[in-house]
């Protein structure tokens, strides 16, 4: 194990180190929530606990005055996956070849830490910081972001703009940030005929044709053709199942499921009320009944540019010598919660390993990174910052 500045108690790769330890996957916490808040406590922040069900959240806040930029990320990991395929243990944050290895290095430990040790590097601001940390992304994220979104709200708290420390950078770091997301929606069909020997059809109502038909229905319709710069909105079948395994038998009934991952042309409640539109309408054709169940797991959300954006890539061209790819790719993130709030972008370390056996973050990227970050910081206040 390589060793690491111990002089500097908000050394990034130490930070990352002690956070990879606490084994936290969602909805666990084993501690992750402390080791962030007893840094930020030490650099002078207010943080308040948000323990929604069994989940750990987190917002903190150092400074009175607007503007208020915030940083948000998550401590909950996945799951480490077959363990023995590691070639080190997942939570010793051992440092080899170069890169901390660990389940949460890249997503997004790392970026947490970078972001703490960029707050300590930082002198004063005109305006304030703050944290808003969740343990809730990687699972449901029901009791996580969104909820803490909501209590912001009632405390009438204000952020003017927030970062989102995902690693968004696709190989090196800093050649991509993320300014949007699709939304996401899935759908179950369960079409209910009337089970009967196949050679008798007359006296059954086979679900499967009905489920095929409305299938291809929904396939058939082009949802758009893109928007700005968001690819065009699918729809994917993701699996049919009926569960029949005799060869002289109609089946009951079948369910197909399908998700959707859309642009800003459209909003899960209007995806939902067509796919539901749509099954009426084959059940009343048909005769059989046909449940549908939609949920709706995200919104979609574009960051238009602007002087927040065109900072972000500015200082990463500064200061990582290459131009920002502004991106809307990928799955959802708690951006979507935060959009409600105030302009967002996802900037962060190189996701290649995330969610990956032997995930790890290069030493040099998590420098690279803090030393962005504070930079950004520093940028930030000095074009948005108070003058009073
Ligand atoms: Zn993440």
């Amino acid at each position: 194990m390589a060793s690491m500045d111990t002089s500097d108690p908000f050394d990034v790769v130490a930070l990352t180190q002690a956070l990879i330890a606490r084994p936290s996957v969602t909805p666990r916490d084993e501690g992750a929530m402390d080791v962030v808040q007893r840094a930020l406590e030490d650099l002078g922040f207010r943080c308040t606990r948000l323990r929604f069900g069994e989940i750990e959240n987190l917002y903190a806040r150092r400074g009175n005055i607007s503007p208020n930029l915030c940083f948000a990320g998550h401590t909950d990991v996945v799951p480490t996956g077959v363990r023995n395929l590691w070639r080190y243990d997942p939570f010793g944050a051992e440092i080899h070849d170069g890169a901390v290895i660990g389940r949460g290095a890249v997503d997004m430990k790392g970026g947490i830490a970078a972001w703490i040790a960029a707050v300590a590097k930082t002198g004063d601001v005109a305006g304030s910081l703050s944290f808003l940390i969740t343990g809730d992304e990687e699972g449901d994220a029901t009791d996580g972001t969104c909820r803490v979104v909501d209590w912001l709200r009632e405390q009438g708290e204000i952020i003017d703009h927030c970062v989102v420390g995902e690693p968004s950078s696709s190989a090196r770091l800093g050649d991509m940030i993320k300014v949007g997301r699709r939304g996401s929606i899935n759908a179950a069909f369960t079409v209910t005929g009337k089970q009967g020997h196949v050679a008798y059809p007359q006296r059954a109502l086979n679900p499967l044709p009905v489920l095929v038909d409305l299938l291809e229905a929904l396939k058939g319709r082009v949802l758009d053709d893109g928007f700005e710069q968001f690819p065009p909105s699918n729809l994917e079948i993701t699996t049919i199942d009926t569960g029949n395994t005799a060869t002289n038998i109609i089946p009951q009934s079948a369910t197909a499921r399908v998700n959707i991952r859309f642009n800003p042309a459209h909003t899960g409640a209007r995806l939902q009320a067509w796919m539901e539109g749509l099954a009426a309408d084959f059940a009343a054709r048909s005769g059989a009944r046909i449940e549908c169940t939609a949920r709706i797991s995200g919104e979609a959300f574009l960051t238009e540019a602007g002087p927040f954006v065109d900072l972000v890539a500015e200082v990463i061209q500064a200061r990582l010598g290459l131009q920002t790819d502004r991106s809307t790719t990928g799955g959802t993130s708690d951006a979507r919660f935060i959009r409600a709030l105030c302009p967002v972008v996802e900037f962060g370390l190189v996701g290649q390993t995330m969610h990956q056996i032997n995930e790890c973050a290069p030493v040099a990227d998590l420098r690279a990174l803090t030393n962005a970050y504070s930079a950004l910081i520093e940028a930030y206040f000095s074009k948005f910052g108070s003058t009073s």
